[in-house]
């Protein structure tokens, strides 16, 4: 896919989510919130659902939890825009409440299209909504600050998870700040190793020639 299809793609899921009407939380929404990002990323960020803030602007992640993620990616030297933040659903639960399992099965269709269409090496799991869609199961005070593999049933056809605690959690509970610190500086290395995992899954060999004629890096990601 090339990157002006990928953009086309997305936009068109987006669409096609702010017109949704697959479960309840299209009546209470105001906007939904399909997700935004660099079209051309290699990670992808995925939360648990929009909050007040985003259920009015309809962007991801833009009130406190959002300021908290922006700089928790600028710790690492990323800014928001180079990678792809989005959610398990994609209208506002009301209340802040937990999302209904009949609300993340209706929503899930637009998280796995926009997966297939990214192509991820890394999905950065935020909480555990998103932990559980990627590895069922298991428990956040457990895994985060650790990947595991992601099933290609996800949308994502070879990628590998890192699961970081949710940015609410951190604002609720300060010490949980380093912590989340700590797992998303294992996020360059996890995108260096997927990266060589995925060289060594694909058949097609490496573009030759001299390395001046590659394209620039557009983000620093491309840097690692
Ligand atoms: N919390 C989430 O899970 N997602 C958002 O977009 C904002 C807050």
């Amino acid at each position: 896919m090339t990157p002006d299809e990928r953009r086309t793609a997305l936009a068109e899921i987006a669409d096609e989510a702010s017109r949704c009407t697959r479960c309840p939380l299209s009546a209470t929404r105001t906007r939904a919130v399909p997700g935004e990002g660099h079209p051309d990323t290699e990670v992808v960020f995925v939360g648990e659902g929009p909050g007040y803030n985003e259920d009015q602007q309809g962007r991801p992640f833009v009130g406190a939890a959002g300021t908290l993620l922006n700089e928790l990616l600028g710790r690492i030297g990323w800014r928001r825009d180079e990678v792809y933040i989005t959610n398990v659903v994609k209208c506002r639960p009301p209340g802040n409440r937990d999302p209904e399992p009949h609300e993340v099965e209706a929503c899930a269709p637009y998280l796995r299209r926009q997966l297939e269409v990214l192509d991820p090496a890394v999905v950065v799991t935020l909480g555990r909504h998103s932990l559980q869609t990627f590895r069922p199961g298991a428990r956040i005070s457990a895994v985060h600050g650790t990947q595991g593999p992601v099933d290609p049933a996800t949308g994502a056809r070879a990628a590998t998870q890192l699961a970081l605690y949710h940015p609410a959690a951190a604002l609720r509970q300060g010490s949980l700040r380093e912590t989340m610190l700590a797992d998303m500086a294992r996020l360059p290395q996890a995108l260096i190793d997927s990266r060589a995992r995925r060289a060594a899954a694909a058949t097609d060999p490496p573009p030759a020639g001299d390395p001046a004629d590659q394209p620039m890096a557009a983000t620093t990601m491309e840097l690692l």
